[in-house]
């Protein structure tokens, strides 16, 4: 996949237009080199790509065109493009849609000059209007970070002119800023923590694992708060000493600066951040220094994983079970896995850390694929928090109450001591069904097939599937009676309405995603959680994650049989995580030991009793072993076929034409189930039907799909997306 190439000789190029594949086109004056970003004619077009190799000849020699021109970046190396084309095979995604993961940073190659623009001392402008306070406060969020004058006017909030308006007061100045300033430097040795007990042997493995300059995976276990962090950073350590660079990978690096500050306090500057919330001039500059060594440790979202990294020594996948690494729309990849595609290509270490792995990787551990690092206890003298359960079928609540009486009663004690509670509820709005009590019509989603959810503080109704939204009726929509229609069951808002009632002394917090403009606000929401900006914090599972409400010491969950329903093979997995992720959240601060009270009706299921406390590693077999029975994942290989189109007929029809076209699948042992509504069967006024592809490990499952899929001629107003590896089965 290497070489260069001589002005006029055939070289194939990869752009990332959608119907594109590698094309071969004449090497431009001066010549091009594989990996070169270059620009390519393309019809009338002129696009992006990347040389990817010499051309396949298959195209008349006379009609072919010529690159272009060679932009000025850094060439894509050899062991991305390798990455990329795996990730594409293993996916079945085609390579375009793979390449554009890799060339998110906007102004690629040809970035428009950054300047940096700063604030001038002592020259404060006459008029200081509201818009032009808003441009100040902006650029001290910049922190004097490079930043062009058309992003601060965006993230002002303000037209053009008055951002020109201050320069021209002399207010703020404006410099060219050179354009690839390198990342503060990180001091692996500024601020070593003393590692204790379980800690000391499990960095000395990380660290050795870095050492040691080759692949490897291994899985680090330990209850929240255990210093599992502490550890990995241990690992980060070593890379920096050795020159290389690290990636870690967090769930909700967007909403929290807690690891930053951390990072911060160990090694004496930030890393850089990379996710959705990031400037573009910022991303741009990171992209290129990634590229060039002058970043040496990320912290990012899922698709860090396909920065341009010089000499990547570690990669590390914090909260690994988390459902968020799998991107659900476009390229369907689960970051976890990709992470660790990626670091055996690059030859590095990867670590999965988890409170709660999946079950993937809790059986890639006991099988000997990965190594396991297990952290026993609590650091220091924070001791996991007490767990019951509260069996809510004695309690008799009313029609719209769904907090029980002891669970008050704890609250209340938490008031009195000036700590804070957390209830947890996984449902976002205000009740999650809106029926009519004269005919018992359900208020169902336009477009999808799902319900609407009442948001009172929009005061609409929402499609969780597609966003649709619309007022509440006053008559319902079936049979015109007036006046009835109802909300039934709780939302985190109606839950917020029941904590008002009981508790109308204490300062309530909802922390639920949708109740935020954006993610800076929800982030700061955190923060002041978190100093102590109120009793009670009512939320979503955004309150599962990482974050550190030191007050904390009471853990309230609401329904915990929410995710135990339907018949989803993960739910008692998914449902033991996010329980035990929440409940992880009491009790943190040493000397207060926390409390988390699961509401349940069914406290002698076997998922409620695991959670509880029952013995971790004995329900892990559990679950592994009804897998193994049933020939499911990890122990089998799953693929879901997603058909979808305006027309439910066409999608059932070409469903059942693939369903019987099996021959490819026959041939390697597989079988196919469906097609079936998928698990949603209706989004955006497209029906979706689903086929399920079940195979055996070892299997080669994809070059069978992908023979299999081809046989069927599509119509043009139906999509086909393949999903490896699922996550609903
Ligand atoms: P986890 O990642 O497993 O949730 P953390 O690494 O965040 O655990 O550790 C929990 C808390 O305990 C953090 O505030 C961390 O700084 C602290 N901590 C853990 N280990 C040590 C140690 N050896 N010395 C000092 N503080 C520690
Ligand atoms: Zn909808």
């Amino acid at each position: 996949m290497t070489g260069r190439f001589a002005e006029g000789e055939r070289v194939g190029v990869l752009t990332t237009e959608p119907l594109g594949r590698v094309l071969d086109y004449r090497a431009p004056e001066g010549g091009c080199g594989s990996g070169d970003y270059v620009v390519v004619p393309l019809g009338p077009r002129h696009v992006m790509g990347v040389v990817w190799g010499p051309g396949e000849g298959g195209f008349d020699a006379a009609k072919l065109r010529g690159v272009e021109r060679v932009l000025d970046a850094a060439p894509m190396r050899e062991e991305m493009r390798v990455f990329l084309a795996r990730a594409a095979d293993y996916t079945l995604t085609p390579l375009p849609a793979m390449l554009r993961l890799a060339t998110r940073a906007p102004g690629l190659g040809d970035p428009p000059t950054v300047r940096r623009v700063y604030r001038a001392s002592g020259h404060e402008p006459a008029r200081l209007t509201g818009p032009r306070q808003r441009v100040l406060d902006a650029l001290e969020a910049y922190g004097g970070a490079p930043v062009t004058l058309a992003e601060l006017s965006a993230e002002a909030g303000v037209t053009g002119s008055v951002v020109k308006g201050l320069v021209k007061a002399g207010a703020i100045l404006e410099e060219e800023a050179p354009r690839d300033l390198p990342y503060p430097p990180l001091d692996p040795g500024a601020a070593a923590v003393r590692l204790e007990g379980d800690q000391v042997a499990a960095a000395e493995a990380l660290v050795a694992a870095v050492a040691a300059d080759r692949y490897s995976t291994t899985l680090l276990k330990g209850v929240t708060g255990s210093g599992k962090t502490e550890v990995y950073l241990e690992a980060v350590a070593e890379c920096l000493r050795r020159g290389r660079q690290a990636l870690v990978l967090l769930p909700e690096i967007a909403l929290t600066s807690e690891f930053l500050a951390r990072v911060e306090a160990r090694f004496g500057a930030r890393p850089a951040e990379w996710h959705s919330g990031v400037t573009a001039t910022e991303r741009r500059r990171l992209w290129r220094m990634v590229s060039e060594g002058g970043a040496q440790f990320v912290a990012g979202a899922r698709s860090a994983l396909f920065l341009p990294f010089r000499d990547l020594g570690l990669i590390v996948v914090d909260e690994e079970h988390d459902t968020s690494y799998k991107q659900e729309e476009g390229a369907l990849y689960n970051a976890r896995d990709m992470a660790v595609l990626r670091a055996s290509i690059c030859g590095c270490p990867a670590v999965l850390a988890s409170a709660t792995p999946s079950l993937e990787s809790w059986v890639n551990a006991a099988q000997g694929r990965y190594g396991r690092l297990d952290l026993g206890a609590r650091f220091g003298a924070a001791e996991l928090p007490e767990m019951h359960a509260l069996d809510m079928r004695p309690e008799k609540l009313p029609a719209n109450r769904w907090i029980s009486e002891p669970l008050a009663r704890s609250v209340e004690a938490r008031i009195a001591r000036c700590e804070q509670s957390l209830l947890f509820l996984n449902r976002r709005g205000y009740a999650p069904v809106t029926i009519c009590r004269a005919c018992g019509h359900q208020i169902g989603c336009d477009h999808c097939d799902a319900r609407m959810v009442e948001h009172r503080f929009q005061k609409r109704l929402v499609c969780h599937q597609c966003g649709a939204t619309k007022p509440m009726p006053e008559a319902c929509p079936s049979c015109g009676v007036e006046g009835r229609m109802a909300p039934v069951g709780p939302g985190v808002e109606r839950l917020a309405e029941e904590v008002a009632g009981r508790f109308p002394q204490a300062r309530v917090a909802v922390l639920s995603s949708d109740l935020f403009g954006s993610a800076r606000a929800l982030k700061e929401q955190i923060a002041a959680i978190a100093e102590g900006g109120a009793e009670i914090i009512i939320g979503t599972q955004i309150v599962a994650k990482g974050h550190n409400f030191p007050l904390l010491t009471l853990v309230g969950v609401i329904d915990a049989d929410l995710g135990l329903q339907g018949s989803d093979l993960r739910a008692a997995e998914r449902t033991f995580q996010l329980v035990r992720q929440v409940a992880g959240r009491a009790g943190r601060a040493a000397g207060k030991r926390g409390v988390a009270l699961v509401q349940t009706y069914q406290p002698e299921h076997p998922v409620i009793r695991a959670i509880l406390g029952g013995d971790e590693e004995a329900f892990w077999r559990a679950e592994a072993e009804e897998r193994r029975v049933a020939g499911m994942p990890p122990y089998g290989r799953l693929a879901g076929i997603i058909l979808s189109s305006p027309d439910v007929g066409q999608v059932f029809e070409i469903g059942a034409e693939l369903a019987r076209a099996d021959a490819p699948l026959r041939r390697i042992g597989a079988q196919v189930f469906g097609p079936a509504p998928a698990p949603i069967a209706r989004v955006r006024g497209r029906h979706r039907v689903r086929l399920l592809v079940k195979a055996q490990k070892g299997a080669p499952l994809q070059a069978a799909l992908a023979e299999w899929i081809g046989q069927v001629k599509l119509p043009a107003n139906l999509r086909l997306a393949v999903d490896i590896d699922p996550q609903s089965f």
